[in-house]
Parts: structure tokens; sequence; C-alpha cells
């Protein structure tokens, strides 16, 4: 059975910490709680020397079905020590200063944090890689997946345009994002694997031993010349807008956030995991 009280488990395999997302029984649905002991993970696998490459993975049948809307470890309004983001703490605060304080900290500050680790990462993904679960997958280096492992931000259903670390034309090229945002559908692997989002795509059976053999090989590489070469890269994609970009859209999707509150019962569209599920059921069953 799975603890709530080690929400992430850590594991080092020779030159390889391998970082595990553990509420298997909610699909590893990302809470504060969890947030925060990923970052405390993350943290001791940079401070250790013998650490070369970094594996994050979901326990279970899924990656992750993406940040908690709804399980009973839900924590959204908890308080937090900031980390990520030199700002206020949202818990005392209304409307939109409480959400674009909560946001810029554990969702758009995070994965920027995480983005810039300054070691090779890599994402174990299989099953359900969905909203936020995209957001963890994207942030590492490299993507490896089994063939079971679907994509999918259904954000749009809520009347947001898509999740907070808006990645989405860098990772996989604008018309695929429209069309991935438009419908809301479940994408396989062999389809991300077109669009240059994953690197790899193995058989479920060979996900692991894949992709420690992967992490084990570049492991051998001097670290410091791979901690350069990956800010060189993600400098690049910056240079081609990632950062500038998802600034501005951080403004659009909270935006969007305010006219649901405005509008309607709540900043989500009154949507939660449960109707979600069923709007796609019909959106799909009415095709
Ligand atoms: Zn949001």
């Amino acid at each position: 059975m799975s603890s709530e009280t080690e929400v992430v488990t850590y594991e080092v395999r020779g030159p390889v910490a391998v970082i595990t997302m553990n509420r298997p029984d909610f699909r590893n649905a990302q809470n504060s709680k969890m947030t925060y002991a990923l970052d405390a993970a993350f943290v001791r696998a940079v401070e250790d020397a013998a650490v070369k490459v970094i594996v994050l993975a979901g326990n279970g049948k899924h990656f992750s079905a993406g940040h908690d809307i709804g399980t009973p470890g839900r924590d959204h309004d908890a308080h937090y020590e900031n980390k990520a983001a030199l700002w206020w703490d949202h818990v005392d605060r209304t409307g939109g200063d409480q959400r674009f304080a909560r946001e810029t900290e554990v969702y758009l500050g995070m994965c920027r944090r995480w983005r810039e680790i300054p070691k090779p990462t890599i994402a174990m993904v299989q099953g359900a890689c969905i909203a936020g679960g995209l957001m963890l997958a994207w942030v590492c280096d490299l993507i490896v997946c089994s063939d079971d492992a679907f994509f999918s931000d259904p954000v749009v259903r809520m009347g947001i345009p898509g999740v907070e670390y808006f990645a989405h034309p860098w990772v996989m090229g604008p018309r695929a994002a429209k069309e991935f945002l438009f419908t809301g559908d479940r994408f396989g692997a062999a389809q991300a694997e077109k669009w240059g989002m994953v690197n790899r795509v193995v058989p479920r059976g060979e996900l692991e031993a894949e992709t420690i053999a992967l992490a084990e090989k570049i492991a051998t590489m001097p670290q410091f010349g791979l901690a350069l070469t990956k800010k060189a890269v993600n400098q690049a994609e910056d240079l081609m807008g990632m950062r500038s970009g998802m600034d501005s859209v951080f403004g659009l999707h909270h935006f969007a956030h305010a006219h649901n509150a405005e509008v309607g019962a709540d900043s989500l569209g009154g949507m939660n995991a449960k109707t979600m599920k069923t709007a796609a059921a019909e959106q799909n069953g009415s095709k």
C-alpha cells in the first residue's frame, strides 16, 4: 500500500538517483506536499557529487495524472515556505492575488527551478501523463516512455489555455500544440515520438532497464561538461522564446482563472476531476 507519509521516494543506484512520485492510489496526483518532497529530493541529488544523472519516475500504473484537484490529500490551502519565487505567501490572500502567488511558486516557479537542475534529468513515463504531469515530464531533459504511455492537456475544457508551464509550442511544435490543446485528446507514445516530444518509446517491461541504461551511459561523461551543455541547450531554447512566451501566457492563464471566478462557481470553471472525465467521455462518444 502506498504511504501518504512518503509521497516521494529517493534511491541511489550507482551514479543515478531515482526520484519516484509515490501516490499510486491517486495516479501520483501532485499536491503541495509532493511538490516540496520532490524539490527536497532534487536538492539532495544535486548536492551528492556521486550522483551524475537523475531519473524522475512515478510509482504504479501511471506517471502522473496531474495536479491534485480532488484527492483526500489535496492541500492547496496549506502554508509552505516559498522556494522558487520571492513572493508573499498565498494563504491569507484572496482572488487573483492568492492564485497568482500560489501558482507563481508551486507551478511555474518550481518547474523552472527544476528545469535548471545542473545535472541531466530523465523522465521515465508510463501510463497517464496528463496536464500537471506533462509539466513534470517536460522539465526533464530527456523523456523515455513506455508504449502504453499517453499524454493530454485537457484544461481548455476549464476555459484555460493550457497548464501553467506553457511549453507546448516548444516541445511539440505549434501546430501539434494547437491540436493537442483544442481537442484535449489523449495522444499515445508513438504520436508523441513523431512530434519529437519524447526521446524513446520502449516496451512497458523494458522501461526501467532502458532508462537506467541511458542514464548510466550519460553518467560516464564529465559532470561539469554535462552541466554546461544542459545550460547551453536551455539558453538556446529560451532564445527561441520559451521563457518570455511562458511569461506572457501565464498572464492569459490567470486572466482565464479570474474570468471563471467572476462569471461562474470557481477559478476552474466549476470543473473537477470527475466532471472533466465525464466531459471527455461525452466529447469522444458524440464524435
Ligand atoms: Zn492555474
